[in-house]
């Protein structure tokens, strides 16, 4: 057997190769300096073109580009109305953001488990938790694999829930014909660079409701609304004003600085402009690696489900440790001397000490625990040439083909 590059031998790649990376190119540099040179660096017209283009790609009447995915999500829970008391259910196998949007109402999070195959959220386990103080659902779609939505908003009209999607992972992605963004009550997107259109940073919230996209608007600018149509929601003008002039404006919620600038918005839509092209490779690299590993021993794959048309965000292969003599952080590190970076999506998030000292005990969601022990997250991004898809290929058989029992 190849001596492994961590026991001295040769490593398959001469040089690095990180989980996820940025596609930049010529048009996206064009559509920033665009912006420099124009009068607006901020709240100008990149934004309100963003916002039309978000909407076009999803389908959804309503999009409100903000600053982040986290704020993206902060704002979901606000225009939901998640207050204080409220029980909002989501997933533990997830970036702590999708759990802390809840915590920032003032509400408590509460973990259903996921399903051992998609290792999305499982509908089950949602149904088991909701109790009278519940208000909504943070459904991820982990991977940019689509989760069980029609059974969540199925749950979530029989006990008067609301649907928060988590399409940080799964922008370009179409469920049974309807693209995330046009399905849940509201759905939040990240551009962080490494998700598959970046702005840098970057989010968006897409909702077909107006009067949730009226709450989103308001509260990603202080609570401060020039729009005469909110003033007039019963609200008292400010002493000495009758709302008329033209330099007017009213602060009537208490809101965030969460707006995006023009420069993030102009990259994010001419990212947008390549979603597809992206979602195809994604899709092909996903495929060639499903190829390699679907019958390899010591590696489970995860579970497609037909009804997702998946933009691929991350590809995770699931190691079998029955069959292995070495656990994931053997291999990791392994993997990493054979110059293929690899990352580990997630920690569950109650586990992290923070959630700990709320009082979240170990062993709540025993799948979402055995999976985060096994998984691996291998390099996938469109700028990757099918020499280095070949290279973490190979590097993945030679590490984990070493270590088999
Ligand atoms: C990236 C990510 C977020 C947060 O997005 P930011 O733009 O980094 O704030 C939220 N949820 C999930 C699942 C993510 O992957």
């Amino acid at each position: 057997m190849e001596r492994l590059a961590i026991h001295g031998g040769t490593p398959v790649r001469e040089t690095p190769i990180y989980y996820g990376h940025q596609c930049i190119d010529d048009s996206d540099i064009d559509a920033v300096v665009g912006v420099l040179r124009s009068d607006y660096l901020t709240c100008g017209p990149a934004v309100a073109e963003l916002e039309q283009k978000l909407c076009k790609v999803t389908g959804a009447r309503y999009a409100a580009a903000v600053s982040n995915g986290t704020a993206a999500l902060h704002a979901a829970c606000y225009a939901a109305g998640i207050k204080d008391g409220d029980e909002v259910i989501t997933t533990p196998l997830t970036f702590a953001a999708s759990a802390n949007c809840i915590l920032y109402m003032g509400a408590t999070p509460v973990f259903a488990d996921v399903n051992p195959d998609t290792y999305n959220i499982d509908p089950a386990s949602i149904e088991e938790h909701i109790s009278e103080k519940t208000k909504a659902i943070v459904a991820v779609d982990f991977t940019g694999q689509a989760a069980e939505l029609d059974r969540i908003r199925s749950i979530c009209k029989k006990h008067h829930l609301i649907l928060i999607e988590d399409g940080a992972h799964s922008i370009g992605t179409v469920y049974k014909d309807i693209p995330v963004g046009n399905f849940a009550d509201l759905t939040a997107f990240s551009f962080h660079p490494v998700k598959t259109v970046t702005g840098g940073e970057g989010g968006a919230i897409l909702t077909n409701d107006e009067s949730l996209y009226q709450r989103l608007s308001i509260f990603r600018t202080h609570g401060i609304t020039r729009n005469t149509k909110f003033m007039d929601l019963g609200m008292e003008y400010a002493q000495g004003h009758d709302g008329r002039e033209e330099w007017y404006y009213q602060q009537i919620a208490l809101g965030y600085n969460y707006r995006i600038t023009d420069i993030q918005a102009a990259l994010i839509t001419s990212q947008l402009k390549k979603l597809e092209k992206f979602k195809l490779r994604r899709q092909e690299i996903a495929s060639k690696y499903n190829e390699a590993f679907s019958n390899f021993p010591g590696i489970v794959l995860q579970k497609e489900i037909p009804e997702s048309d998946t933009t691929r965000h991350i590809y995770l292969i699931q190691l079998n440790l029955d069959e292995l003599t070495a656990g994931r952080r053997e291999i990791f590190d392994a993997l990493k001397a054979e110059n293929v970076y690899c990352n580990v999506h997630y920690i569950p998030v109650y586990r992290f000490p923070y959630y700990q000292k709320l009082g979240y005990k170990k062993g709540l969601c025993p799948c979402a625990e055995k999976l985060y022990e096994r998984l691996i997250t291998i390099p996938l991004y469109p700028a990757m040439t099918d020499g280095d898809v070949d290279s973490v290929i190979t590097a993945v058989k030679k590490v984990v083909g070493n270590y088999l029992k």
